[in-house]
């Protein structure tokens, strides 16, 4: 038995489905990866975990003055509610935030584009501002999907002003309209929801103390069947599980499929966590986000040692895969492994610009084919085949300072505890008993 491209496509096809974090279609993608599985022989389980799931009740912007118009918006999550009557001020478009743009913006609703750092809401809230509107979306899109915003949740820690989000035709007219008076409304709640992580295992032989992690996420935006962004991630490392389990390998291999990575990395942090104890064993995390895009190159960012991305990058070249790797830190479940010690790397096939789009509703089965999926896939296979079987590990437990660097300031931004808070707070935890943990 080897890869086989039509069992693979015909599972991708299987979960091109909506599955939002916490949502009932999450769990039933999660019970089809488990099935998988375990009729392959494959022991799986599914590790549950708490998630913050945001409901928004309203999300209204009027333009008051000089002339009343109500445009379509949606609330961001996570973000400040204003009181029941909203709140009315004046309007400016700051652009990207820059300090010149955001010297008189005190008692008005700011448009921005760009989804800004925490630092840059703080700066509003401190100078005055009483909300702010992001800007979604592509000038070109069709109808279907300027009404289909999609939900998030603000960027970072959570936003001490009120945030909504207008596609971007609106932000035109909003802009050009010259508004003098504006008002904005925002309900919002937090409430706990539960989201899944599957994981099979495939245990080595004479060096099965030690483990490699191939992870990709299952979940999906809303709106999204999510074929590409990571349905083909997901069925990437269920083949890999398939071409293990008839081959063995001498190391220990763990397969995970994350839920909740598109609302923060949540199920890959909550993987880590659960499993801090084991990780020291981890010696690789593979994690894939994105592939099969027909028009697309390959694309690894290495969150790990220059002496890694150079194996890879060597690898890469005798087997005449087109691969261009980097240093870096990826927006997807290898910065939960490598934030957690565990060297990382994240493979992907992005698209030609003008190409494929994810996080709408146009990523479906037709941007994606089964030739450019078994590209990544067959390249990756011999890869982690060698560093499962290799006598010595072949990957350093290090990473270059640059992507120290990168860990540190992400950190920074989603506002997670330094190493020492951490350690306060686990006694603080032993002694009180309860103690709510702050993402
Ligand atoms: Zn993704």
């Amino acid at each position: 038995m080897t890869l086989d491209k039509l069992r693979a496509w015909k599972l991708l096809e299987e979960i091109s489905f909506v599955r939002v974090a916490g949502t009932e279609e999450e769990l039933k993608a999660a019970n089809i990866l488990k099935d998988v599985c375990e009729k392959s022989g494959v022991e799986a389980v599914i590790e549950d975990f708490e998630i913050d799931m945001v409901n928004i009740s309203v999300a209204k912007l009027e333009v008051l003055e000089p002339e009343y118009h109500e445009y379509h918006v949606i609330g961001i999550g996570k973000t400040a509610s204003t009181p029941d009557e909203g709140v009315t001020g004046g309007f400016k478009y700051i652009e990207d935030g820059s300090d010149a743009n955001i010297t008189d913006v005190e008692g008005k609703i700011v448009l921005m584009q760009g989804r800004g750092t925490p630092e840059l809401y703080e700066k509003l809230q401190k100078k005055g501002a009483l909300g702010y509107i992001l800007i979604a979306g592509n000038i070109y899109e069709d109808e279907s999907i300027k009404n289909e915003l999609r939900p998030s949740n603000a960027f970072g820690k959570d936003h001490p002003i009120p945030g909504v989000k207008l596609h971007i035709t609106d932000a035109e007219k909003l802009v050009l309209s010259k508004p003098t008076k504006v008002k904005l409304t925002m309900q919002a709640e937090t409430v706990k929801g539960t989201s899944h992580n599957v994981v099979a295992t495939i245990p080595g032989t004479d060096l099965k103390d030690e483990v490699i992690a191939f992870s990709a996420h299952y979940d999906s935006v809303p709106y999204s069947k999510g074929s590409w962004d990571n349905g083909t991630g997901s069925v990437t490392i269920m083949e890999l599980m398939h071409y293990f389990k008839e081959k063995g390998t001498r190391r220990t291999l763990k397969f995970v499929w994350c839920g909740s990575e598109e609302i923060g990395l949540v199920g890959s942090k909550e993987f880590c966590k659960a499993h801090e104890e084991e990780l020291k064993d981890y010696i690789f995390n593979i994690n894939f986000d994105m592939t099969g895009v027909t028009i697309g190159f390959e694309k690894c960012c290495v969150t790990a040692s220059e002496d890694t991305l150079h194996a890879i990058e060597y690898l890469a070249k005798v087997n005449n895969y087109p691969l261009s790797a980097d240093l870096g830190t990826y927006s997807s479940d290898s910065t939960s492994f490598a934030s957690a010690g565990v060297p990382a790397c994240t493979f992907a096939r992005l698209n030609a610009m003008g190409g494929a789009q994810i996080h709408n509703n146009t990523d479906t089965m037709d941007r994606i084919d089964p030739d450019s999926f078994m590209i990544t896939l067959e390249f990756v296979a011999l890869f982690s085949e060698q560093i499962a079987n290799a006598s010595v590990n072949p990957i350093p437990r290090k990473f270059a300072d640059s992507v120290k660097e990168k860990l540190d300031a992400q950190k920074k931004m989603f506002g997670e505890p330094e190493k020492e808070k951490e350690e306060e707070k686990k006694e603080d935890k032993a002694e009180e008993a309860e103690e709510k943990k702050d993402e």
